[in-house]
């Protein structure tokens, strides 16, 4: 048997990190098994759904690497389908029509309200035998009354209901539109999913959904409900994968093994690779009980996946970063050089950006305090001075450029510190940036002698106002 699994998300133009991490177990699953994951977009709802909430979808998970097999199946073009099926189940006495109004079934509840099944349908138009010319109508399911529906899942353990508390439920609304209930059977049974993982506020559906299997006389897939992640409130800011990835500056690896490990573990271990939790992943290791949310876990986790990812793929993450703050900047060696030394600094991938931004752009400013502390009568020649050495100098390398702060700090019985912090303040507008030869190496040469001259004449003018 081909393990088939599906992630089917509704498109409503954000990606929750639960639903995320419902993606990333399924798409564990299928890939520990060397099975199938498919992606069915469940877009039913037509006045809710629109093509750019879709787009999230297909960006979310490719941002986050989980690639899915064949086909993507809308839900929207298999309305013709959902008809078919629910017409064979009225044949078959399995289902049918009802023509009761939303308020006489309000009334009805109301009515009930204290009774045990004041949830379900009354049952009014059960036996009635309605056509299909009996006027506005919805079509319900038949559900068994008496007995015992049950399954183990696959996380949760054996789960029973009594059919007696089960509702004859709506598989085709009024307008034609087949229910999530419905659908989800028709289109799961089509793809011939083996598996469906999800989250465990669909326990309940489950056995609707495993009643409708059995009236297709279909054998059900077998069933893993994941538990809750608790503490994503919007107060934070959306609990989406958007929200987050930007905001903390996620590498989609970071997002991934945190999720993964909220509500999975695998002894003590806390990083893994992608390949790595492939290997590991087991859908009976997912907890019962509902997981925490932790954002400073969140950040840790990233960070140590920063420090472990090779600078060629940073590149591919930090790019857009750059380009959202109006940088360009391209793959390549320079680049790869600049995110080894900046990954070791940074805590996120924002961090990496913000304190690289000094090699692409001059500073516009220069910070008051680092001014006030670094800058004095000889900053202006000893600036002017260290862009004469540079200029004079043929190569470009770690050694001409120690050359050049030698050449100047020496005659003068500096240390360092008192040629470095100006220095940092040209080039970066503040007196803080990675070792002081790297920062000069990674602005280059021009460029660094432009900014030098710059900061020598800022200097010669704030001197001329005291
Ligand atoms: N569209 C449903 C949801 O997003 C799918 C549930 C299921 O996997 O069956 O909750």
């Amino acid at each position: 048997m081909t393990v088939r699994v599906r992630f089917a998300p509704s498109p409503t133009g954000f990606m929750h990190l639960g639903n995320a991490r419902t993606a990333l177990f399924n798409w564990l699953f299928a890939r520990h098994h060397g099975g199938e994951f498919v992606l069915r977009i469940e877009d039913t709802d037509r006045t809710r759904h629109t093509e750019a909430a879709v787009q999230v979808i297909y960006d979310t998970l490719k941002w986050m690497g989980l690639d899915w097999d064949g086909p993507v199946l809308r839900q929207s073009e298999r309305i013709d389908i959902y008809h078919q099926v629910a017409e064979k189940l009225i044949a078959e006495g399995k289902a049918y029509r009802c023509v009761c109004t939303k308020e006489e079934l309000e009334a009805k509840k109301a009515a009930m309200k204290d009774t045990a099944h004041h949830a379900c349908y009354d049952g009014t138009c059960r036996d009635k035998n309605l056509g299909p010319d009996c006027g506005p109508h919805v079509v319900r399911f038949r559900m068994p009354k008496e007995g015992v529906s049950m399954f183990d899942d696959m996380v949760q353990g054996h789960i029973e209901k009594n059919y007696a508390d089960l509702d004859d439920f709506i598989m085709v609304r009024t307008d034609g539109m087949p229910t999530y209930q419905f659908a989800v059977v028709v289109d799961d049974l089509a793809l011939k999913i083996t598996h469906v993982i999800r989250g465990c506020d669909h326990i309940d559906n489950t056995h609707d959904q495993i009643a409708l299997y059995k009236a297709l006389g279909a054998e059900p897939p077998k069933f893993g409900h994941a538990p809750r992640i608790l503490g994503l409130s919007k107060r934070k800011g959306s609990p989406s994968v958007e929200y987050y990835r930007e905001a903390f500056g996620l590498l989609p690896q970071g997002l991934n093994n945190y999720i993964a490990r909220l509500g999975w573990s695998h002894g003590d271990d806390e990083i893994f690779t992608m390949d790595e939790l492939v290997k590991a992943f087991d859908i009976t290791g997912v907890n019962q009980a509902n997981g925490n949310f932790d954002e400073d876990k969140l950040k840790w986790v990233n960070e140590q996946q920063i420090h472990i990812t090779s600078a060629d793929v940073l590149a591919d993450h930090v790019i857009p970063i750059f380009a959202s703050r109006g940088v360009n900047v391209e793959k390549g060696e320079f680049l790869n050089k600049l995110l080894e030394m900046m990954r070791e600094r940074a805590h996120n991938l924002n961090e990496i950006v913000d304190q690289s931004m000094f090699v692409f752009k001059a500073p516009e400013s220069y910070d008051e305090k680092s001014v006030k502390k670094n800058f004095n009568a000889d900053t202006e020649n000893l600036l002017n001075e260290f862009a004469d050495k540079l200029e004079a100098s043929s190569t470009w390398d770690n050694d001409s450029i120690d050359k050049a702060i030698k050449d100047v700090i020496e005659p003068r019985e500096l240390k360092l510190g008192k040629l470095a912090q100006p220095i940092r303040i040209a080039l970066v507008g503040i007196a803080q940036s990675p070792g002081i030869h790297e920062t000069i190496w990674f602005v280059g040469k021009d460029e660094c002698i432009r900014r030098l001259r710059a900061a020598a004449k800022y200097a010669a003018s704030i001197q001329a106002q005291a």
